[in-house]
């Protein structure tokens, strides 16, 4: 298996990929992006969460005549956010139909499931590659076992068909997702596109097929690659399989840029997967985006909710100032604060962290300690104990990090 550092590096409207470069975080809106001002609303809600890419879709002659106007529109708000073209079935046509498009979308994304059937693959996808060429483009040549080539489903139901039903079917559809888009990308080179204008992702909806899929093209490819687990499904559901996948594959060393894919909720925000994105590689210790919270599940030691409240206060308070802590505190995202709820792992846990404060539990003395930088810094008691706790915080980061 090749080790990130030794990838490609592909470089998507001035964002790096690939190589020892950080795992990137991307989104993909559910606009209608011939809606101009609704996409570019969500492109910045995305943004300002920390999105470093966004994807959107290109799929008729309206939302491909948009991407200036979008790309226009964002500078205006002082957004250069590379802007990823989804293209699926008239790509070939879309980008050819509208050169400018073709100019302002940063990378082109294409299914090799979906480019051309019929005999129309062939044609249809060198089209789209001497566009990206003319361009300087890269493209990410994205496998979907959803939407596999008919030729490659025609050649796994006659494999299957030829073993008596003996093979395992779940393995050939993974050898021809694989087959699929290692092929298409040679295809590419082949016809003049370089090898670090590529990016791969290989994209399936079962957890364990998806660590197999990329675990494999990760040892046999140099390009980089896009992970995500399609058609995760809604919530918590999807939420903890795509952790899951995740976490295991770049935890072994594979992923350059990562999308957490979730069925919209109308109560919930869009960015609500880039923020798990951004606690997937927070939660390995990859990259940090706001100071961390380390608070104790509570147990039959503690009865009372304070320590509860007191570790919301604390990220309620990080949320809201977080804007403002990047520019002002450079380095903030990696403070560590425990609210732990008794003399048990209290001061020990309150030790390794940055700050941390340790509650009286039940029977306990009505003492916090608090320690900071591993030592102990004071006691406090009281009413005010969230009001005196938030203030050592406050300057804590004012005098470690201004
Ligand atoms: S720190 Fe104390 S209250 Fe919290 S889980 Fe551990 S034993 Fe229970």
């Amino acid at each position: 298996m090749l080790k990130r550092s030794e990838t490609y590096t592909v470089n998507v409207g001035g964002v790096e990929i690939g190589s020892a470069h950080p795992i990137r975080v991307q989104s993909m809106t559910n606009t209608d992006t011939s809606d101009v001002n609704s996409t570019v609303d969500q492109i910045l809600e995305l943004y300002d969460a920390g999105s470093e890419i966004v994807r959107v879709t290109v799929n008729d002659e309206e939302s491909a005549m948009s991407i200036p106007a979008i790309k226009s529109k964002l500078l205006q708000f002082n957004s250069n956010i590379p802007i990823v073209g989804d293209f699926h079935f008239n790509g070939h046509i879309l980008l050819s139909k509208y050169p400018e498009t073709a100019q302002v979308l940063d990378k082109y994304r294409i299914n090799p499931g979906n480019v051309g059937g019929k005999g129309k693959f062939d044609r249809n996808f060198e089209q789209i590659i001497n566009l990206a060429i003319e361009n300087d483009k890269p493209i990410r040549i994205g496998g979907n076992w959803g939407s596999l080539q008919k030729t490659d489903l025609d050649k796994i139901i006659s494999e299957k068909q030829d073993s008596n039903n003996t093979v395992d079917y779940s393995k050939l559809m993974r050898n021809c997702l694989i087959d699929s888009v290692i092929s298409s990308a040679k295809k590419a080179e082949a016809l003049g596109l370089a090898a670090n204008k590529i990016i791969l992702s290989c994209k399936t909806s079962n957890v364990s097929d998806l660590i197999d899929v990329y675990t494999e093209v990760s040892s046999i490819c140099k390009y980089p690659l896009h992970l995500g687990l399609t058609e995760a499904g809604l919530g918590r559901d999807a939420i903890i399989s795509s952790v899951s996948a995740l976490s295991i594959l770049i935890s072994r060393g594979i992923g350059d840029t990562i999308r957490v894919s979730l069925t919209p909720d109308s109560q919930k925000s869009r960015s609500e997967e880039v923020q798990v994105c951004q606690q997937i590689l927070s939660s390995l210790g990859i990259r940090n985006y706001k100071p961390k919270v380390v608070s104790c599940p509570g147990c039959g030691r503690t009865t009372n909710d304070y320590f509860v409240k007191l570790s919301k206060s604390i990220k309620h308070m990080i949320d809201d100032n977080m804007g403002q802590w990047k520019k002002k505190y450079p380095g903030v995202e990696d403070l560590t604060v425990a609210v732990m709820g008794c003399i048990v792992n209290g001061p020990g846990e309150s030790k390794h962290a940055d700050i941390g404060i340790s509650l009286p539990g039940n029977n306990e003395d009505p003492h916090a300690p608090v320690f900071i930088d591993g030592k102990k810094f004071k006691t406090l008691s009281g009413d005010n104990i969230e009001e005196q706790f938030i203030d050592i915080i406050q300057v804590y980061i004012d005098e470690r990090y201004n």
